[in-house]
């Protein structure tokens, strides 16, 4: 039961903007390949900077 609020914890904090996008999977630092946080999607499209892992994910913007 505690475990489970500590993940809706994390993946809350996933979607704020205000520090550097990591990666989900692995905690990397990510570079956007996309940016489209000033249009109506407000979406960013990032992949992880880490070469084992080079996660592609879309990050939403508020
Ligand atoms: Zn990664």
């Amino acid at each position: 039961m505690e475990s489970r609020y500590i993940d809706l914890l994390a993946y809350s904090v996933f979607f704020r903007t205000d520090q550097p996008t990591t990666c989900p999977k692995c905690g990397n630092r990510t570079e956007i390949l996309l940016d489209l946080s000033h249009t109506l999607n407000e979406t960013q499209l990032h992949e992880c900077l880490s070469v084992n892992c080079k996660k592609i994910f879309v990050e939403e913007c508020y």
